[in-house]
C-alpha cells in the first residue's frame, strides 16, 4: 500500500516539475523572440508574416511561438505558413498540412520538383546543398511576392548565427555571419530571424515537450554540410567545457569595435594622427585586455540572465 502511494507521490512531484520547467522555457523562449523582434524591429503592424516551415525543429519553433505572440501582441499582424515540398522521396507530403490546419493557421504547401534538377545537374558524389539552397531559395521569394508578404521569417537561432561566422572565419577569411534582419538578394524582399536569440538546446526541448510532427532533414539523401556539423560541434563541446562560452561569442557579434580590427574599409587607419586628448577606449598598447564584459549599450545583443523562475 505504502508502495503505491510512494509511487504517486513520486508521479506527481515529477510531473510537477516538468511542468514547472517547461512553463519557465516557454517564457524564456517568449521573452528572448520578443527581444530579438523588438531589437531589430522585426515586425511592424500590418505586416504579413511568411514563416517558412521545413517540418524540422526550428521552423515549428518558430511558427509556434509566433503564433502566441501574436494573440498578445499590442499590434495587428497576419501570418502565413509556407512550405516547400521538393519531392524528395519518401517526404511524408500529409504532415504538415495536417499539423497546419490543426493550428488552425493559413498556409500554403508549394509543390516544386527541385529534387529531381539537383540530381540531375549535381555530379554523384557532390555535395547537393548549395545548389537544392539557391533553387528553394528562388521559389520562396516568388511564393512570398505571390501571397504580399511583407516579411520572411526563417527558423535560425543563436547557434546558426554564432557557426556562421566560425565558418565564414575558418573557410572563407572574413567575418561575416548570419544577420538577424537583412534585404533579400533580389532586393525585394525583408527577411527576419526572429529566433536570433534562442539557444537550439532550448529548441530541441521545446519540440520535445510540443511533440511538434518533425520532418527529418536527411530525406535527399544528402550528407549534412560536414563543416558545419564539425563547427557545431566544437561549439556544443566549448560550451561544456565553459558555459557562457556561446552566448558571449553571440554577443560579441554586436558589440564590434573597429578601431581594433584590421578592416581599413571601416576605420581609417592610414590617416590616424595623435590628438593629444586622453581617450578611456585609446589602445593601451602593452597593458593585458581586461575579460570583463562590455557595458550594456541601448539595443546591444546581451541577453539578460533568466528571470523565469515562477512558475
Ligand atoms: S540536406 Fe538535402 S534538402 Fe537539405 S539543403 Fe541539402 S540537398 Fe537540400
Amino acid at each position: 500500500m505504502n508502495t503505491t502511494m510512494d509511487t504517486i507521490t513520486t508521479d506527481a512531484a515529477a510531473a510537477k516539475k516538468a511542468a514547472f520547467e517547461a512553463n519557465k522555457l516557454s517564457k524564456r523562449l517568449h521573452r528572448q523572440v520578443g527581444q530579438a523582434i523588438g531589437d531589430f524591429n522585426m515586425i511592424e503592424a500590418g505586416d504579413r508574416v511568411m514563416v517558412c516551415m521545413s517540418g524540422g525543429k526550428d521552423s515549428h519553433a518558430l511558427l509556434d511561438i509566433l503564433l502566441s505572440m501574436r494573440q498578445r501582441a499590442p499590434i495587428d499582424f497576419s501570418i502565413v505558413a509556407v512550405n516547400l515540398d521538393q519531392k524528395q522521396p519518401g517526404f511524408p507530403a500529409e504532415v504538415l498540412p495536417a499539423y497546419l490546419k490543426s493550428r488552425g493557421v493559413e498556409f500554403r504547401i508549394e509543390e516544386q520538383d527541385t529534387y529531381s534538377i539537383v540530381k540531375r545537374l549535381v555530379p554523384e558524389g557532390q555535395t547537393m546543398c548549395s545548389l537544392c539552397s539557391r533553387l528553394r531559395r528562388g521559389v520562396l521569394y516568388r511564393v512570398a511576392s505571390e501571397i504580399g508578404a511583407t516579411k520572411i521569417a526563417l527558423g535560425h537561432h543563436r547557434d546558426d548565427m554564432v557557426v556562421t561566422l566560425l565558418m565564414n572565419m575558418f573557410f572563407g577569411s572574413r567575418m561575416k555571419g548570419m544577420p538577424p534582419k537583412l534585404v533579400s538578394d533580389d532586393g525585394r524582399h525583408v527577411v527576419i530571424r526572429p529566433l536570433a536569440y534562442v539557444a537550439e538546446t532550448d529548441l530541441e526541448r521545446w519540440a520535445e515537450h510540443r511533440a511538434f510532427p518533425i520532418i527529418p532533414c536527411s530525406l535527399c539523401g544528402n550528407q549534412e554540410n560536414l563543416q558545419r556539423v564539425q563547427t557545431k560541434k566544437m561549439i556544443r563541446e566549448w560550451e561544456r567545457q565553459y558555459p557562457g562560452r556561446i552566448d558571449n561569442m553571440f554577443t560579441a557579434m554586436g558589440n564590434i569595435v573597429p578601431s581594433h580590427m584590421m578592416d581599413r574599409k571601416l576605420y581609417p587607419f592610414e590617416t590616424l594622427r595623435a590628438t593629444g586628448v586622453a581617450d578611456a577606449d585609446g589602445d593601451k598598447a602593452f597593458d593585458e585586455e581586461p575579460c570583463a564584459p562590455p557595458p550594456p549599450t541601448p539595443g546591444a545583443l546581451r541577453i539578460a540572465p533568466d528571470s523565469e523562475d515562477t512558475p
